[in-house]
């Protein structure tokens, strides 16, 4: 999926890459670590834990359904994500093991991770929504205000629109969180210092207001 084509990406983020490849990698590194852990949602759930921080940066710490960006929100705005939600499984030892597979994990901002909680996935929609290749990105786009819009081939989809509504993703918020990164990877490159002074204001006053908003929720 193309840097453009992907609403989750700004002009300056880095791009998703490899993250399945990526994520196996690091299932291993936990098992080896810890070959008596079955959940390996437990070993990446803790913040200060490494495997938190390795998870997050697969993501190039950002969001994977909406695209705000760890650091430019409060560190505690972000969680790991259970893609096909823990309901979605039996509750016994081995659901919970087969939800916690890494395969099954993303990150996410606390938005869009607990309004997801609800929403229960099934095919065709498990692929269609696919965060880690970018299929979500065929699902939803940002429009020329920077909000985030469901396509036009999936305007009358009952599920998408759900889904949609259950993560807030037409939220002002999102937009807010958009605009930052967008000014914050502009402010990283410029070069004319009386440029980059003014996005460093403008970026402050912008991260003032959207902090004002909850961060669970957003003023539409
Ligand atoms: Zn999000």
């Amino acid at each position: 999926m193309a840097r453009d084509n992907d609403y989750r990406n700004t002009t300056y983020c880095p791009v998703l890459d490899k993250v399945e490849e990526q994520k196996n990698a690091l299932e291993k590194e936990i098992k080896l670590a810890f070959p008596r852990t079955k959940i390996i949602y437990n070993k990446v759930k803790e913040r200060n834990s490494e495997y938190h921080k390795k998870f997050a940066k697969i993501y190039n710490n950002k969001c994977a359904y909406c695209g705000a960006m760890w650091g430019l929100l409060p560190v505690e705005s972000f969680e790991v994500d259970h893609f096909f939600n823990e309901a979605s499984f039996p509750d016994t030892t081995a659901g919970r093991t087969e939800a916690g597979r890494m395969i099954n994990l993303a990150w996410a901002c606390i938005s869009c991770n607990r309004g997801k909680r609800g929403i229960t996935i099934k095919p065709p929609y498990d692929d269609l929504l696919n965060v880690d290749n970018g299929n979500i990105a065929t699902v939803f786009k940002r429009d020329e205000d920077y909000y985030i819009q469901i396509c036009d081939t999936y305007q009358d989809d009952e599920f998408v629109q759900q889904f949609y509504d259950a993560l807030h993703l037409g939220y002002e918020t999102r937009r807010l969180d958009y605009l930052g990164l967008q000014i914050e990877g502009k402010y990283q490159v410029e070069k004319d210092e009386e440029c980059k002074r003014k996005l460093g204001e403008t970026l402050r006053i912008l991260l003032k207001k959207r902090n004002r908003m909850a961060v669970t929720g957003g003023i539409q």
